[in-house]
């Protein structure tokens, strides 16, 4: 469970080998790889620190599950001790099984609270018929996540955030809020007493809904409520989608991005100070190259023209653009 509308229905995953110790093998490689994934992006943004109770907000979806498994599996192999507790909301949406979770989470052996509130009819009360129900549903989730987490006494409340969310989230603020700003890997709650985590923010979708098939997670939908996916994300997602498909690369190099700022070379006079800015009468080795063309630059643009976008048998010239 996430404190924002639900992820948007992934692609779908490749058929899993029929071989059962090949579905073996490829199961553990994943997991491994999810493993790795999580483990450095916690390390890379201090998530998890010793002696932490990390709440893992459970909705049943496939990204929840994922990060709660994998969390689990790190526990058990991490130098650093630390506590998960899965917490499940049954917003009492009509149909949702309530029993599915509890009776997953005590085969597991997994600590676990499940909370019951009526979220549901609050926002149909609330919301038109017909409007969009998401916001006013995540506001709510939200802050009876951050209610449980004070009670149970979490340090961190760990959402099932992936990469592919994080970029969407991206281009949603580019488009519409005229921000450069998405999901952050760690950050404070807006009422100031919880630290929120998003330990799956290097994990691609794909790989998630892969590992939930073949671990059969008992998979919650989350269309019980009726409402439809914002139309705008749904585009978004559809945009990146066909990006992977046809751009080798391109998801990589915008995913990279995101963690790779310069605020000297954007617009953003409360990020780095213009008016200060002298000439120093030495050479700056990172300083601008203020009338040549950026090398690497021009040299990623160049490979990127090498490799055909599918489907295609040539890839459209590209112009390169200096900036003198
Ligand atoms: S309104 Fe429905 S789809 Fe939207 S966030 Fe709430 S539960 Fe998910």
């Amino acid at each position: 469970m996430d404190s924002s509308p639900c992820s948007p229905p992934p692609a779908p995953a490749p058929a899993r080998a029929h071989d059962p110790r090949k579905a073996e093998f490829e199961t553990n490689k994943l997991r491994k790889r999810l493993r790795r994934l999580v483990g450095q992006a916690i390390a890379d943004y201090a998530m998890i620190e010793p002696g932490d109770r990390v709440m893992v907000c459970l909705s049943g979806g496939k990204d929840s599950h994922g990060l709660l498994d994998i969390l689990l599996t790190l526990k058990d192999a991490a130098p650093v001790r630390f506590e998960v507790i899965a917490v499940n909301l049954d917003q009492k949406q009509p149909g949702f099984p309530a029993d599915v979770l509890p009776r997953y989470l005590a085969e597991r052996g997994v600590p676990f609270r499940i909370e019951e509130q009526d979220t549901y009819s609050v926002v149909k009360r609330l919301i038109p018929e017909g409007g969009t129900m998401c916001s006013l549903c995540s506001r709510l989730r939200r802050g009876v996540l951050y209610r449980v987490a004070g009670e149970i006494g979490a340090t961190k409340i760990a959402l099932g955030h992936h990469r592919d969310d994080l970029m969407a989230t991206f281009f949603l603020n580019l488009f519409f809020g005229g921000k450069l700003k998405t999901m952050p890997p760690k950050l404070v709650s807006d009422d100031g007493r919880n630290v929120v985590i998003r330990p799956l923010c290097y994990v691609r979708e794909r790989d998630l809904a892969r590992y939930a098939e073949a671990m059969a997670f008992p998979i919650i939908p989350c269309t019980l409520c009726g409402s439809q996916e914002h139309l705008q994300r749904k585009q978004v997602s559809a945009m990146l989608r066909e990006w992977e498909k046809r751009h080798v690369g391109r998801l990589d190099s915008i995913f990279s991005a995101l963690g790779t700022v310069t605020p000297s070379h954007l617009l953003d006079r409360t990020l780095y100070d213009f008016a200060a800015v002298r000439a120093t009468g030495r050479e700056e080795t990172d300083g601008d190259t203020a009338f040549d063309v950026d090398r690497a630059l021009e040299d990623a643009i160049e490979r990127a023209a090498q490799v055909p976008a599918a489907g295609e048998g040539n890839s459209a010239p590209i112009t390169v653009h200096t900036r003198d």
